[in-house]
């Protein structure tokens, strides 16, 4: 297979019955399969074979769908390029030379490019959005807490969510259908008023009388080419029925920091088990247990890990806790109520997914702070624990553009009959 997309190409077949009959879908590495090497993008993880199967999994194959492989990813979600892999960079199928987008760049790609009808990635702060916009494909980020988390390796798990990709909104959907619901082993599960419902049938298309909120912060940052693409396709839903007004959230321009701190800081606790005795690559006992566990984590680890280490364990140091950690959990908190106010009025969210087209290859590697910031549109939403959904909007100079809708808490249903009119 081409473009680097899979780290490992195992098939495992599901049932012989069920609604994803027939069906292949890509799983990202930081998803344990059973018997199959999961490695996070990462070296540390290299010759890591998890003994179970993480909840969305066994979901997956009581559906029947049939997994392809193991695709790449930022190293333990940590990027915006899949760039940061040990295992190499991923070509973008719909923009050659260019970026896939991360940190669920492989999944995406394997959409993109066919290796797969369906794929899962994990969206920490725009990890399925960003691919998705990336790659022309359609990329969901669930409510926290619908679907279980149980088996996916954590980075920040206060923010994240496993979630579909897909070609259509409707195939999307029907992915998240078997995958979400309540699970006893993720006691951050809730059961959403909408499960008996199910999404698939969502998937409508009809936006008439649809009221859409386009928050002028998220439009004031991105590049002129992705904002011209994001307001012909409002005006193709506005064609169709839908509304649209102004609104604002002052909150916003302090959500990158505060997502970055709580990011790595519960990266740096969560990563705390990687030292070679307790999981992840041995660099061998050498008569001092400090040292051993250093060298296992300087050599396991890449330099983006290991500068989000290092900062998350300096928020989270005493005399720092309450200057970094303590005023980002603030802003979390203002940022989820200046949402939660903005939805009052309207139904749905939109904005361009990503400010930027997706870089070339090798691009933004060397400027970690630019990464960071391209971020803006998407951090927001896991701050605020609310689902989204990143749509193709169309393209600028040829690079795919994506549209994303913000909706309220367990609004996946109406994300998706907004999102089906356009993909
Ligand atoms: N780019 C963001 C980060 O590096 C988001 C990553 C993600 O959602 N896993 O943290």
């Amino acid at each position: 297979m081409s473009g680097n997309i899979f780290i490992t190409d195992e098939r495992i077949d599901g049932d012989d019955e069920g609604p994803l009959a027939g069906r292949t879908v890509a799983i990202k590495d930081n998803i344990s399969t059973a018997g199959v090497r999961t490695t996070c993008g990462s070296a540390m993880l290299e010759e890591y074979v998890p003994p179970y199967d993480a909840t969305v999994v066994s979901r997956l194959k009581d559906a029947g769908a049939t997994i392809v492989g193991k695709t790449n990813m930022d190293e333990f979600g940590m990027g915006t390029t899949t760039e940061t892999s040990a295992f190499g960079p991923t070509d973008n199928p719909a923009a050659p030379g260019h970026v896939p987008g991360g940190s669920s760049g492989g999944s995406a790609a394997a959409v993109a490019a066919g290796e797969a009808d369906l794929a899962l990635g994990s969206d920490t702060g725009g990890s399925i959005r960003c691919p998705a916009a990336f790659c022309g494909v359609v990329g969901i980020k669930p409510t926290y807490g619908l679907v279980s988390r149980y088996g996916l390796v954590a980075y920040g798990n206060s923010l994240e969510q496993i979630g579909p990709f897909a070609n259509t909104v409707e195939d999307a959907a029907a992915l998240l259908e078997v995958i979400a619901g309540e699970d006893d082993r993720d006691a951050t599960t809730r059961a959403s008023p909408a499960a008996d419902e199910g999404y698939a049938d969502a998937a409508t298309g009809d936006v008439d009388g649809l009221r859409i909120g386009i928050p002028t912060e998220l439009i004031e940052g991105a590049e002129e080419g992705v904002v011209e693409t994001f307001e012909d396709a409002i005006a193709d839903l506005e064609e169709r029925g839908a509304t649209t007004t102004e609104v604002s959230l002052p909150s916003i321009e302090h959500a990158v920091e505060a997502y970055y701190v709580i990011a790595m800081s519960e990266a740096s606790s969560n990563l705390a088990r990687f030292d070679g005795v307790r999981y992840g690559h041995s660099g061998g006992y050498d008569g001092n247990w400090n040292e051993t566990f250093a060298r296992a984590r300087k050599e396991g680890f890449g330099d983006e890990v290991k500068r989000r280490i290092l900062l998350g364990t300096y928020a989270l140091s005493a005399g720092y806790h309450d200057k970094y950690y303590k005023k980002a959990q603030d802003a979390r908190a203002w940022v989820k109520q200046d949402f939660d106010t903005a939805l009052s009025d309207v139904d749905v969210l939109a904005s361009p997914t990503m400010p930027v087209t997706p870089f070339e290859l090798g691009e933004s590697l060397e400027d970690p702070l630019q990464m960071y910031l391209a971020d803006a549109n998407t951090v927001p939403v896991n701050l605020a624990d609310l689902p989204a959904i990143s749509v193709p909007a169309g393209e600028t100079d040829g690079l795919p553009v994506g549209l994303q809708l913000v909706g309220p808490a367990f609004g996946e249903r109406t994300l998706i009959r907004a999102a089906s009119a356009l993909a």
